[in-house]
């Protein structure tokens, strides 16, 4: 009987150590998988960022049976690498492009390797530390206090949602009577933070869509009528949020007037700095944010502004107690957190227990190039948007207000049917794919947007974009 069972048991293992490869077989796989990398990499400049397609889904279709390497790696790089956006292109210059730098690949692989459990300081001191590190780090860049709490997010969704539903609670807006709370935003705020107030249950809250001025900025005069005008209504003004780089446009609303109005009404400041934050590194726009630092919650996004893979966004909040009210499990234990002399369980600060390591691929990067490149890529960045708004108008384009960042839009006047030409061009541009924008709609203009924030966008995209331009435009006119 025990022989039967030992025989099982060298059976399933010699079988279940397929997933343990020896050195040698690990040594060839990651070859073939590196040199699958280098291929990749070494032909972004001069690839076309965008191929539209389907893919063929049957070369995706598991059916549980192992297939050659040279099959998966086929699919990899004739496929998956082929179609949609390239994200990694630096003609990625639709939406916000994202990054993908080298060491933040480094750093998710050591990551997976080492599988430590980031969520929990006694799990993995070291990841949980290393999490710590770049919160304490983007406190000091946004100019938040040490005793802020944070979250190494997804991605600015979940952050912005861990942000409002600390405001709901500091605010005791579900208890409070909801239907007479108020928030406030201009029309260009996220959608995201439109579906975390669903989420969250604030989307019977009264909405106040805050007027902006000439250059798509919260007017901040029309806010506080706004909310005078709520409390001679026995209404209860609740919340703000601004934003600090708005996506269609690259507005910074004026933080520090914003914060002043919440002060002095007790709203709950939310800024959502998804996209614009990092700039703030800058100096030609740290100007521009000052008053971000008066916040009770902010957002940002790693995976935008310091050209991370996508997969890292980042919530601080100043009041640690509200964002335990929702996100720690017991109500009595949370006084021993937050006088304890452990770190913070990142698990504390978020809707996830168990996370990937993501601090991993921010502090590897910083820890390996210092912060001097990121500024440098950064500034190059808000001159680039100011380079191409400059030739584009040569090509006869008209241009949106200048941009606080490194979002801008722009138009082919037509005396008529403007909106109709103006989507054909972008359509012709999507066939060309040598770089790729993308469209938005403001104030029922139909308008091309430029969205600059690759790491590998630099003077020949712009230049190359230029061109892509203006020879779909000979095609129109
Ligand atoms: C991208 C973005 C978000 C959403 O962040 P994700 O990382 O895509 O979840 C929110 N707000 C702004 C301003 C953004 O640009």
């Amino acid at each position: 009987m025990g022989n039967a069972i030992e025989d099982r048991l060298l059976e399933l293992e010699a079988l279940a150590k397929k997933l343990s490869p020896p050195a040698g077989e690990r040594g060839d796989v990651f070859k073939e998988y590196h040199s699958l990398s280098e291929r990749f990499l070494e032909d972004l400049e001069d690839k076309n960022t965008f191929q539209e397609g389907i893919s063929d889904s049957d070369i995706y279709t598991i059916d549980g049976k192992p297939e050659s390497l040279e099959t998966t790696i086929s699919t990899i790089e004739n496929d998956l690498f082929q179609k949609g956006i390239n994200a990694a292109s630096g003609g990625h210059l639709g939406y916000i492009p994202g990054g993908g730098i080298y060491m933040s690949a480094i750093g998710d692989y050591l990551a997976a390797i080492s599988n430590a459990y980031s969520g929990v300081y006694y799990a993995s001191p070291g990841a949980v530390e290393m999490e710590h590190a770049c919160l304490n780090w983007l406190k000091s860049i946004f100019g938040f206090p040490a005793t802020a709490v944070g979250n190494l997010t997804s991605g600015g969704s979940i952050a912005n949602m861990i942000g409002l539903a600390s405001a709901r609670d500091y605010q005791n807006i579900l208890e409070n009577g909801i239907q007479k709370s108020v928030v406030y935003f201009t029309e260009q705020i996220h959608h995201s933070v439109k579906k975390s107030l669903r989420i969250l249950g604030l989307h019977q809250m009264i909405v106040r869509i805050v007027p902006m001025d000439g250059e798509n900025r919260m007017d901040v005069r029309q806010l506080r009528d706004l909310i005078q005008n709520d409390i001679e209504n026995q209404l209860t003004p609740s919340i703000v949020i601004a934003s600090a780089g708005t996506t269609d446009t690259g507005a910074v609303d004026p933080l520090d007037a914003v914060a002043d109005i919440a002060e002095s009404f007790n709203l709950w400041m939310h800024v959502d700095a998804a996209y614009g934050g990092f700039f703030i590194l800058t100096d030609t726009a740290k100007e521009k944010f000052k008053g971000i630092e008066r916040a009770d919650s902010l957002v940002c996004d790693p995976h935008k502004g310091m050209f991370l893979p996508y997969g890292i966004g980042c919530v601080l909040i100043k009041n640690a107690e509200a964002v335990f009210e929702s996100h720690k499990v017991s109500a009595n234990y949370m006084q021993d957190a937050v006088d304890a002399v452990l770190p913070i369980d990142p698990a504390d600060v978020s809707p996830e227990l168990t996370k990937h390591f993501r601090a991993f691929r921010m502090w590897l990067p910083l820890k390996t190039y210092g912060i001097e490149p990121f500024k440098s890529a950064l500034e190059e960045k808000l001159l680039l948007t100011e380079y191409f708004r400059e030739n584009v108008v040569d090509l006869g384009f008209e241009i949106g207000p200048k941009p606080d960042l490194s979002v801008t839009y722009f138009w082919y006047p037509q005396p008529e049917n403007e909106n109709d030409f103006n989507q054909k061009l972008m359509k012709l541009c999507h066939q060309d794919g040598r770089v790729f924008l993308s469209s938005s709609k403001i104030d029922n203009r139909f308008v091309i947007r430029l969205a600059v924030l690759s790491f590998r966008t630099h003077k020949s995209e712009i230049d190359k974009t230029l061109r892509m331009l203006s020879d779909n435009l000979e095609k129109l006119i």
